[in-house]
């Protein structure tokens, strides 16, 4: 095993053990758990994955927190970690590095979120908090293969994870109801799949690739698409820069707001604490009857 996993597990091991001291588990039962380790590729999957792990696997998420999830690459010893890992999952398509990486370790037990990201071209399918819970069912499946003895936990931890992220959903249904229709601006097209579950009309500045920048021809075209139909906030993603989205609220008479991807995670950051933001930037700053 190489160096930084081993630190990893080390820290996440400390975690279980005391989980495990705090339950009254046994000896054998501890080393028994110890063993299963879980690789994300990416932080949505990582907080689904490590929701129904609870204590009986430990998770490492290939990203690093603040680093950019689309563009990552992967150091030797994590390519390694992908071959050694119990269960790896991921969503391909996303992270052409990881695809790579998969292909080459062909690891034995995966789970790949793909089917749940059917929208075309936009991979962000974790911005619809139904189809997180069930790539937490599809997590549950997997780990349950190499650990059946978890199953009965796996799945409890799954529906757990479904419960709290179905109120989460019929938050932002509720919510948003008075805003249906309304059109949503935003800097990329990253939010289609929250535009279509809460019946929003997305207009992405730029595609969904964070780092291209659109063209003076391109804002024109959508300043000019947009203009008439209430528009009074332009979204953009707290890791790019607010420069397009400003120009594109001047010209518009429009304020600029923040809505988060979800992909990078700060300190004291989570997928409940950014959605529940996401939210109040929506119910502020879209044009709602
Ligand atoms: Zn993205």
């Amino acid at each position: 095993m190489n160096p930084l996993p081993r630190k990893l597990f080390a820290t996440a091991l400390l975690a279980a053990a005391t989980t495990l001291a705090a339950c009254g588990g046994g000896a054998a039962a501890q080393e028994d758990r110890a063993g299963i380790s879980v690789v994300t590729s990416s932080y949505p999957l990582e907080f689904v994955a490590a929701a129904v792990a609870g204590g009986r696997a430990q998770v490492a998420n290939l990203t690093p927190p603040g680093a950019d999830t689309h563009g990552l690459e992967l150091s030797p010893q994590q390519v390694g970690s992908l071959g050694e890992a119990d269960l790896v999952v991921h969503l391909s398509g996303l992270q052409p590095a990881v695809d790579a990486a998969l292909d080459q370790q062909a690891p034995a037990h995966v789970v790949d979120a793909a089917p749940l990201a059917d929208l075309r071209g936009d991979p962000h399918f974790w911005l619809d908090p139904r189809r997180m819970a069930d790539l937490g069912h599809d997590v549950a499946a997997g780990l349950t293969e190499v650990d059946p003895a978890g199953a009965a936990e796996y799945d409890a931890a799954a529906g757990r994870l479904e419960d709290s992220l179905t109120a989460l959903d019929t938050e932002f249904t509720q919510a948003l109801e008075p805003c249906r229709g309304a059109t949503l601006v935003t800097s990329h097209e990253a939010f289609g799949y929250l535009a279509a579950r809460y019946g929003l009309q997305q207009v992405g500045i730029a595609g969904i690739d964070p780092h291209v920048e659109p063209t003076p021809a391109r804002v024109r075209d959508v300043v000019d698409a947009v203009r008439g139909r209430g528009v009074r906030t332009v979204f953009f993603e707290a890791t790019t820069s607010p420069a397009v989205a400003e120009t594109f609220a001047d010209d518009l008479g429009a304020g600029t707001s923040v809505l988060h991807p979800v992909e990078r995670v700060g300190t004291g950051q989570d997928y409940p604490g950014l959605l529940h933001e996401n939210l109040e930037a929506l119910r502020t700053g879209l044009t709602c009857g």
